[in-house]
Order: structure tokens, then C-alpha cells, then sequence
């Protein structure tokens, strides 16, 4: 039984519609997300075959494999619901003001993540993660699925740059898109993300900074 599964989207293939088309997403989940999730599978097929055979020449290109492919898996499983049709405005409780400190107000984190976004050379990602060490919210830019991510922080909320993502709607125009991401963000579900991360300690707080 494969480990990994694709997650059904949290709505129908048109409701992020103006902001994301329905074809962009039928693809996105249905093909690219899958494709990470096959690529995963394989890899831990792979690995246990390595460890039956005692073969291990492939091993630094299947960890890579792995690497890649369940960071892809584990980024699209946030990004769906990250989104909803009802979405956009601001976020509210814990997380307005943890990012009025951390960022100077709502408009200085959105520039921050926007411009991380935007920015990504080639393929990535725009996140906001949790540090666990810093006990803060950060903005990163991951390429790829899973390089230049801080280690050990969790994703709260992420917008997928790959041209997959935008480019039969938006072509070229990622900035366009970036922009019109923030119409279609689940506050809630990164509210709700922020609070588990907070609760979770998964990186003892005693290792890091005080
Ligand atoms: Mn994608």
C-alpha cells in the first residue's frame, strides 16, 4: 500500500475562479500534485529495494528524489488549503499580531512574502513558516519544492510559482498572479496552522536562542 495519497482539493476545480482557472487546476492537482505523490512512493520503493539487495549505488539520487517529491507532496497539500473561494482580507487574532511584530503591520509582511515570490529564480515557492527555535512567523522562498527552506519550519501559509501554477492564465505575468493570490488566501486555515505550530515544539526551543 503506497504511503502517500493525493488529498482531495478542499472545493471544485472552478471555485478559485476569477483568480485561478479551472483547466490550471485540474492539472495542478491532478497531474503535477499526483506526480509528486507517484514520485515519492517510488522512492521509498526504491530505498526498501536497496536495503534487499544491499545495492545502494542510486542512494544519493533517490534521496534527492524523495527530498524533492515529498516536499512537492507536502507544499500542494498546504497550498489547497491555504486557499478558498470566500477568501482574501486579512488575518485577525494571534496571527495580525504576530505579524504587526514581526513585520511591521499586514502590508510589510504581504510586500515581504510578494516580493520573496516573485523573486524565486525558476521554479519555488513564496512561504510564510513557523520557526520553531525563534518561536516567530518567517518569510522564505524555497526552490524547487524544498531548497533554500529553512530546516525544521513549518509551512503556514505558501503560493506555488512554478508556471504550472499560473502560466495558461497569467503567461509570463507572475507578478500579476502573486498579486491576485491574496484574493483566494484561508486566513483561517493559517490562523489555525500558526496556533498548531505554536503547540507543537517540534524543535526543543532550549537548543536554539532564548
Ligand atoms: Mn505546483
Amino acid at each position: 500500500m503506497a504511503t502517500y495519497e493525493l488529498p482531495e482539493l478542499p472545493y471544485d476545480y472552478d471555485a478559485l475562479e476569477p483568480v485561478i482557472d479551472q483547466r490550471i487546476m485540474e492539472l495542478h492537482h491532478d497531474k503535477h500534485h499526483q506526480g509528486y505523490v507517484d514520485g515519492a512512493n517510488a522512492a521509498l520503493d526504491k530505498l526498501e529495494e536497496m536495503r534487499g539487495s544491499g545495492d545502494f549505488g542510486d542512494v544519493r539520487s533517490v534521496k534527492r528524489s524523495l527530498a524533492f517529491n515529498l516536499s512537492g507532496h507536502v507544499n500542494h497539500t498546504v497550498f489547497w488549503q491555504n486557499m478558498h473561494p470566500d477568501g482574501g482580507g486579512e488575518p485577525g487574532g494571534d496571527l495580525a499580531s504576530a505579524l504587526d511584530e514581526h513585520f511591521g503591520g499586514f502590508e510589510g509582511f504581504k510586500q515581504d512574502f510578494s516580493e520573496a515570490a516573485k523573486g524565486v529564480e525558476g521554479s519555488g515557492w513564496g512561504m510564510l513558516v513557523y520557526d520553531h527555535i525563534a518561536d516567530k512567523p518567517l518569510v522564505a522562498a524555497a526552490e524547487n519544492h524544498q531548497n533554500q527552506h529553512p530546516q525544521g519550519a513549518t509551512p503556514l501559509l505558501v503560493c506555488d510559482v512554478w508556471e504550472h501554477a499560473y502560466y495558461l492564465q497569467y503567461e509570463n505575468n507572475r507578478g500579476e498572479y502573486v498579486n491576485n493570490f491574496w484574493d483566494v488566501v484561508n486566513w483561517d486555515d493559517v490562523e489555525q496552522r500558526y496556533q498548531q505550530a505554536q503547540q507543537a515544539d517540534a524543535i526543543p526551543k532550549h537548543t536554539g536562542a532564548q
